[in-house]
């Protein structure tokens, strides 16, 4: 993309609303823009982003078995009159009447609805282990939307529903849905720690949040500092074994974390003085397991082995897609800007012309753009007629984790300079050599291979 010819509504100010750094940023960059309290319209590259994460999240949903599909935002009232949900829910719902006088609602969630479709296609045991999944726009009136896409009204979510026929069956799904969770939020740069939490109006017993440390998180969350050492990284996972998927989610969630709604001192108390930790969090996630909280009301029964009716057992588990973008920023971002983890950043890499119109500088900057596009990469090329200072204030605000800075001195000595946003630190290379940096550079972070028939399809992009 030519900068001349994007849409980067760039903020020089710094926007009075914006009480917390990733939602000063996010307006700055130009990423979104508030249309009502809680509401936003995402513009380019906001958008970008949200793709980039939602492509993860389907990515590792589709590798852990769960199956894609699509559900409406709207909703008749009356599958949640069924479950008791539609009295409990109160003010967060947006209650709606269609011109027939019939009850809708938005959307908040969607267990009913995945309940619904279970009943009336599912009849046997035999279709069992079943997760269907989506990401949709959902809607819950905030008493109090802020921070941007933090906490808004309308926000999109990933959210998944197993059906299975034991407990033990479920709780695997449980195991599954944690290992899952980690290994996207991994790839997207970022830490999320699995809590003992509080199972709210989804209810149920098991239930873990996934928190991301950031002062400004909304969560007070107590925890033993060693949780922060373990990591997924790049072990092979079976998301049919068992053993293995129950070993990961015990070697994640053995150590003391919770958020405080569930903290218990006299727990917290055997964790070594050394390592007791309290601190804020984002909450990015959560898996619950609910047993037949819903199948049993709602009728959504198979014949078992036996030839009985069985109520299935159920759990849901959901990610907050559009809350990430908040998250991310709130932990990889300095007093210039933003910095995108390789996994989730909206473009490559940055060119930065420095003297736009001398011949050698935008040839030496269109063969760049040429060869970084040839190898699927794609560069954001700042080819405005502008001073090096405002252009490297731009790629600094919108956080590319690389840029290249081609200019006619550089070009003299046959050199252009790479430079990481992370670290700031440069170097000058031939534009062969920096091209071929940048490209094991992003190598790395492709995610892994998708299994067959994901591989270089539908949802899945580059990286
Ligand atoms: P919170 O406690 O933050 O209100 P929740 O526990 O009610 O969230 P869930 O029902 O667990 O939310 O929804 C799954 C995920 O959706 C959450 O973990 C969170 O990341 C995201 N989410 C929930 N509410 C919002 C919101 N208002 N704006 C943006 N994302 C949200
Ligand atoms: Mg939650």
């Amino acid at each position: 993309m030519r900068l001349t010819r994007y849409f980067l509504p760039v903020l020089k100010e710094n926007p009075s609303e914006a009480q917390i750094v990733s939602h000063r940023l996010m307006l700055r960059a130009g990423m979104i823009k508030q249309q009502a309290a809680g509401i936003y319209s995402w513009l380019p590259m906001g958008f970008k982003v949200l793709r980039k994460l939602e492509n993860i999240v389907h990515e590792e949903q589709i590798r852990a078995g769960h199956i894609p599909m699509l559900m409406p935002t709207l909703q008749p009232a009356d599958l949640w009159r069924e479950s008791g949900r539609y009295d409990d829910y109160g003010e967060e719902m947006l209650r709606i009447t269609d011109r027939h006088g019939r009850d809708m609602l938005y959307g908040p969630t969607n267990e009913e609805m995945i309940t619904d479709i279970f009943r009336a296609h599912v009849g046997s045991y035999k279709n069992l282990p079943l997760t269907l999944y989506h990401i949709q726009w959902k809607f819950r009136d905030e008493i109090r939307p802020r921070f941007g896409v933090m906490r808004g009204r309308e926000f999109y979510m990933k959210d998944g529903y197993n059906f299975d026929l034991t407990k033990e069956d479920a709780l695997h799904a449980y195991n599954r849905h944690l290992v899952s969770y980690i290994r996207t939020y991994e790839r997207m740069g970022l830490q999320a720690i699995p809590m003992r939490a509080d199972s709210g109006p989804i209810g149920g017993d098991d239930t873990h949040e996934f928190l991301v440390l950031a002062e400004t998180g909304e969560s007070e969350v107590f925890y033993d500092a060693a949780v922060t050492d373990i990591r997924l990284g790049d072990r092979e996972i079976d998301y049919d074994n068992v053993d293995q998927c129950k070993a990961v989610m015990e070697e994640f969630t053995a150590l003391y974390a919770r958020t405080d709604e569930t903290h218990d001192e006299a727990e917290f108390a055997k964790v070594p003085e050394e390592r007791k930790r309290s601190a804020r969090g984002i909450e990015v996630g959560q898996i619950f397991y609910f047993g037949t909280k819903y199948s049993e009301p709602m009728g959504a029964t198979v014949q078992g082995p036996d030839g009985k009716p069985v109520p299935v057992h159920m759990g849901s588990h959901g990610i907050g897609v559009s809350r990430l973008l908040g998250a991310i920023i709130e932990a990889s971002h300095d007093d210039k800007g933003i910095i995108w983890p390789e996994g989730v950043t909206p473009f490559h890499i940055g060119i930065v012309n420095l003297k736009q119109g001398d011949a050698d500088a935008d040839a030496a900057c269109e063969s760049l753009y040429a060869e970084f596009t040839k190898h699927g990469l794609e560069p954001l090329y700042d080819d405005r007629n502008e001073r090096a200072g405002g252009k490297f204030a731009t790629m600094d605000l919108i956080g590319l984790p690389w840029r290249i800075t081609v200019g006619p001195r550089g070009l003299k000595n046959g050199v252009v300079e790479l430079t990481s946003r992370r670290t700031g630190e440069s170097e000058e290379l031939s534009p062969a050599e920096a091209v071929k940096k940048v490209l094991e550079i992003y190598a790395q972070h492709r995610g892994g291979t998708m299994p067959e028939p994901m591989a270089g399809r539908s949802f899945h992009t580059w990286m």
